[in-house]
């Protein structure tokens, strides 16, 4: 559990690539959701650090089993699936399609598109926020007319670390 010491501190810099002390996020979320009238509830919070922690997409029943390590009580995969659905609703957390598994998004206080590099290797993800891509996707929605609810794009490959160390 994150001490009360830890403050949110917002993000300024450009450049982070989604890289934030765990501990400082969810006491952003803490705030965030405070201020929303949202209900971060203990499960909610526990899941949002354990996928900070983690720093990579997880999938719910790589949760499950943590929760249950965690807590020795069996938390049911439908519990979980609401918990990530409210997370994903409140922009704390991101689902990345391809692989079936969440991570959360490193720029909750924005609201602005999540850019995922994943790295198809060894799993690790990257976030970006690129206002070029923001601003084709607003036009491209809006010569369709059409209203946007959520975006993320994702992008598979292989990543910078994994290419050095000769992986394909
Ligand atoms: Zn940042
Ligand atoms: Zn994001
Ligand atoms: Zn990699």
């Amino acid at each position: 559990m994150t001490p009360p010491s830890i403050q949110p501190q917002p993000c300024t810099d450009p450049n982070c690539r989604g890289r934030h002390a765990p501990a400082e996020r969810v006491a952003l979320a803490v705030s965030l959701c405070g201020a929303r009238g949202a209900q971060l509830t203990r499960l909610r919070r526990q899941i949002l650090e354990m996928l900070w922690e983690r720093g990579r997409p997880t999938g719910a029943y790589d949760l499950i089993e943590a929760l249950k390590r965690r807590d020795s009580r069996p938390v049911g995969p439908p519990t979980v699936y609401r918990a990530l659905e409210f997370l994903i609703s409140q922009g704390l957390v991101s689902k990345i399609e391809s692989r079936n598994a969440y991570v959360p998004c490193a720029h909750p206080e924005r609201r602005q598109d999540c850019l995922f590099f994943v790295c198809s290797n060894c799993g690790e993800s990257v976030e970006l926020e690129d206002p070029r891509v923001e601003q084709l996707l607003a036009q491209d929605a809006a010569d369709l007319g059409f209203r946007v609810t959520r975006r993320v794009v994702e992008v598979e490959g292989t990543c910078a670390t994994c290419i050095a160390a000769g992986a394909a």
